[in-house]
């Protein structure tokens, strides 16, 4: 067993000095990922900082006419949040598609984002992973690999982010709020999360001594036409093979704006503008649909077991479009 010691940020300024001074702490809210990481000894912190009792849990108006999430409101509350349901639906369909009831019950906005990819060789500490212990190898690549990326890997890392909410908050173009030591900063979403490169251990563009506040999002959050889809093993508590969220502007049967984020696919949400502009100004149709998905998949590779998950994508993306477009949100 790994001792560590259990302590309470009493504020944000205070959690971040004492993250700040202590190399081997971890900050810990809802716990849903991290205690699975420290029970399989993937994470081994000395000390968890509690920020779970911290005034960040909060949903507010933000300046032009935006929401502006808590780093620490629960998911059930962000997905039954009344202004959330009417203004961001898309948002709360992927929370609502991801994890069970009690898990989203204690998992928090900022932990969301931070949750750690669930291959399973990064669990297995007995097996080579350059995420979990760099310069060992890659497992999954020669291995079993059916849940892995298809887009942006690296020689280093086929992994995939695991999250349903992070999707939507790319295709919303939210931004992230964060504090550090020498002040307040704000984040791109597409920013944020990482593509593995030669460093796949390094996940995100958080420092280490910064802590998360909270998730704009901005006024525009497509409320008639939207769709989240997502393709799973089993129809709840599985994360998603491929996750689409489409969402839609129209003037008629004419596309004024589109966004496109898949989940499943890479190591962070992705999105593709120049895909995405395939479709403004063009009617809603299957045919204008398809060639929007076969340029997003074009750079795609499939490392065997995975391999499906080229075809699959489209086909997620054209059902996603068509619902988008025509079904309302209906998935
Ligand atoms: Fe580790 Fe990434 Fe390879 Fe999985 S895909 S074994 S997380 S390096």
């Amino acid at each position: 067993m790994n001792r560590f010691t259990h302590t309470w940020a009493g504020d944000v300024a205070s959690a971040i000095s004492e993250i700040a001074g202590d190399g081997t702490a971890k900050f810990i809210a809802g716990g849903t990922n991290l205690i699975d990481l420290m029970k399989e000894n993937v994470e081994r912190p000395n000390r968890l900082i509690d920020i779970s009792r911290l005034a960040l849990n909060r949903i507010d108006s933000a300046a032009g006419g935006g929401l502006r999430l808590g780093a620490l409101a629960r998911n059930s509350d962000v997905a039954y949040h009344e202004a959330v349901e009417q203004r961001y639906p898309l948002l709360s369909k992927a929370i609502l598609a991801g994890a069970s009831p009690q898990l989203r019950n204690m998992a928090t906005v900022g932990g969301n984002l931070m949750q750690r990819t669930r291959c399973c060789y990064f669990y297995d500490t007995a097996t080579p992973c350059n995420k979990r212990k760099p310069g060992t190898g890659c497992s999954a690549i020669t291995g079993f690999n059916r849940a892995h990326a298809i887009l942006g890997t690296s020689e280093h890392c086929i992994a995939t982010h695991p999250s349903d909410m992070c999707v939507v908050l790319a295709a919303l173009e939210a931004v992230v709020r964060v504090t550090g030591p020498s002040g307040d900063r704000s984040i791109n979403f597409a920013d944020f999360h990482r593509l593995p490169g030669d460093t796949p251990n390094i996940d995100t563009k958080l420092r280490a001594e910064e802590i998360i506040t909270g998730i704009d999002l901005p006024a525009k959050g497509f409320p008639k036409h939207y769709s989240y889809l997502k393709v799973r093993d089993r129809a709840s508590y599985a994360f998603a093979l491929v996750s689409v969220a489409a969402a839609l502007e129209m003037d008629g049967h004419t596309i004024t704006e589109a966004r496109l984020a898949l989940g499943g696919v890479a190591h962070k949400p992705w999105r593709d503008p120049q895909a995405e502009s395939l479709l403004h100004g063009q009617s809603a149709s299957r045919d204008n649909f398809v060639r929007a998905a076969e340029a997003l998949l074009q750079d795609a590779k499939g490392y065997g077991h995975n391999s499906f998950k080229v075809e699959l994508a489209k086909l997620t993306i054209v059902r996603a479009l068509s619902q988008a477009a025509f079904g309302e949100g209906e998935s």
